[in-house]
């Protein structure tokens, strides 16, 4: 089903993500958390794309036997920047033929050692390829409530975004944030610039101290101080830690939902244990 037709249907979602391993040697442990998840019945669930691409068919395979064997409906990520336009029009092909109907078309990162591949600049040339090639399909795109990293100011970033919702994004999924004001503030921005598709937050559950420096290095996310004390708290209680990072993600979606931002995405990183502890303080509301 596709993901905006749910949104459609349904005021409140709740849907997890899952990564697929770096090597086949993991892909059984992966397959394993995903249909784990999957008996949770969230709405739908993503399926992240390696860095660089050279994992694209774990991708395309846990996301067709999601949908497959467990019923889940799925959104499998594409990235471009790293590719030619040769392979990404292979990897459409190969989500078409295993039947999703779901993309989250995303530039992806730089490499360090830079580019190698000159054919992608932006997402949204991606979004224009899979739009020539099936205008079926349901794209999402991604969006940062705090700018992205190498934007140096929010407005031409948003003026950006707009260009990939004209290119054809149904909805947009945000970059981890910890304080819902934050989003609050950038839904009011990108409306007043008549950015209306249906922004879905992305939530990530905070569940130990290391993650904390991790997720600010690769996001550049604000950490607001409520956050820091729950960390400083229980950082040396790893049961604890994890509870506390459960319920602080659950009183965020709780805010979000009372505000009228019902469409909620949880970065679960293939923790069922994480996944399941949201899903049980959240399950009565939702449904
Ligand atoms: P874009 O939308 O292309 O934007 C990237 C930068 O280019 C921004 O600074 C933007 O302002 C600028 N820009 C856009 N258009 C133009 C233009 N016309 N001219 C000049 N500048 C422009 N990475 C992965 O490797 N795999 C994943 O599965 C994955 N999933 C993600 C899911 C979500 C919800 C999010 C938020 C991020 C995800 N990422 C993933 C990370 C993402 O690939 C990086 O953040 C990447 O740096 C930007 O991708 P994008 O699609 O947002 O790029």
């Amino acid at each position: 089903m596709k993901i905006i037709d749910i949104f459609n249907e349904k005021e409140i979602t709740l849907s997890f993500e899952v990564f697929p391993p770096k090597t086949d040697a993991g892909y059984e442990a992966v397959e394993k958390a995903s249909a784990e998840i999957a008996a949770l019945k969230p709405d739908f669930m993503s399926v992240t794309y390696g860095a660089g691409g050279g994992t694209s068919k774990n991708t395309v395979n846990i996301a067709a036997n999601l949908q497959d064997k467990y019923g889940v409906n799925v959104l499998a990520h594409l990235t471009c920047v790293s590719s030619t336009r040769e392979h990404v029009k292979s990897m459409i092909a190969s989500y078409k033929e295993r039947g999703i109907e779901n993309i989250m078309a995303l530039r992806g990162d730089i490499p360090k050692e830079g580019r190698i591949c000159d054919d992608y600049h932006h997402a949204t040339e991606l979004i224009y390829d899979i739009k020539s090639m099936d205008e079926n399909f349901c794209i999402g795109g991604a969006c940062y409530p705090e700018g992205h990293v190498e934007c140096e100011r929010q407005s031409v970033d948003i003026g950006h975004l707009k260009e990939k919702v004209d290119a054809g994004c149904d909805f947009l999924t945000t970059q981890m944030f910890f304080d819902n004001a934050i989003l609050y503030q950038f839904l009011y921005r990108i409306r007043e610039k008549g950015i209306n598709v249906t922004i879905v937050p992305g939530i990530m559950p905070i569940t130990n101290a290391k993650q904390v420096s991790r997720s600010v290095a690769l996001s550049g996310s604000t950490i607001p101080q409520k956050m820091k004390s729950m960390v400083d708290r229980f950082a040396d209680d790893p049961q604890k830690m994890k509870e506390a990072g459960i319920i602080y993600a659950c009183d965020q979606i709780i805010d979000l939902i009372c505000n009228g931002v019902g469409h909620i995405h949880v970065y679960s990183m293939n923790k069922p244990d994480i996944a399941a502890g949201i899903m049980r303080n959240l399950e009565t509301i939702i449904k």
